[in-house]
């Protein structure tokens, strides 16, 4: 689908300007104020959808495979990281128990799959009324989705619990080292401001009349 340029207000001084695709590695800026306007990259969508989809599949494996394996004499328990929240509710810790469940699970999960749903149609080269909501909902929550902490915590538990219980490390976690890998790289390739001029362009070229008001843009 070929998208002509249209116009944007700069977000500090309202400064219209024509939007241009940016060549890779170049950055915009507002010739009044300075506020950058946009980066150039050569695909702002594929990368940061590839890494996505990848952090969904290690996030279900992390969530539902046991992390660890604690054998305490004949008995072998489990240590899921579901389980390690119900662990601290039980144990009447709640604010720690919110905290593991919104860090590590519940923004986690709805950042990728917000990115997946706005990113996957943009891809097909399209989108969807809800990409745009979508698209603010997983950048409102990526920075809550510290998968890294709750993995840095279980490394410290294994070094305290070494003497007092044998362990054993389970599948996910080879999984949940994936995860902070493909996370961090999730957030360095997720560029948004080319992804918003796209996602405005479409819904510009799906409703026109909305750019009839326009002032003619001032040259820079
Ligand atoms: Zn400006």
């Amino acid at each position: 689908m070929q998208i002509e340029p249209a116009f944007s207000a700069c977000p500090a001084c309202d400064l219209l300007f024509r939007r241009r695709p940016l060549p890779h590695g170049m950055a915009a800026s507002c010739p009044r104020c300075g506020t950058t306007l946009g980066v150039g990259t050569d695909d702002p969508v594929s990368r940061p959808l590839a890494l996505a989809l990848a952090s969904l599949i290690l996030f279900f494996v992390v969530s539902l495979e046991p992390l660890l394996v604690l054998r305490l004499g004949d008995r072998e328990v489990p240590a899921t990281l579901f389980g390690a929240v119900l662990t601290l509710v039980d144990a009447k810790m709640y604010p720690l128990a919110f905290l593991v469940f919104w860090t590590s699970l519940l923004a986690p999960l709805t950042t990728l799959l917000g990115l997946i749903l706005c990113l996957w149609p943009l891809r097909q080269g399209g989108t969807s009324r809800l990409g745009p909501g979508f698209f603010r909902i997983a950048l409102a929550l990526l920075p809550w989705a510290l998968v890294g902490i709750y993995f840095l915590s279980v490394l410290l538990a294994l070094f305290k619990l070494k003497d007092l219980a044998e362990i054993h490390l389970g599948a996910a976690m080879v999984a949940f080292a994936a995860l902070v890998v493909t996370m961090t790289a999730l957030r360095g390739s997720l560029h948004p401001e080319p992804l918003w001029e796209r996602l405005e362009l479409l819904n510009d070229l799906e409703h026109p009349d909305g750019l009839d008001n326009l002032e003619h843009p001032k040259r820079p």
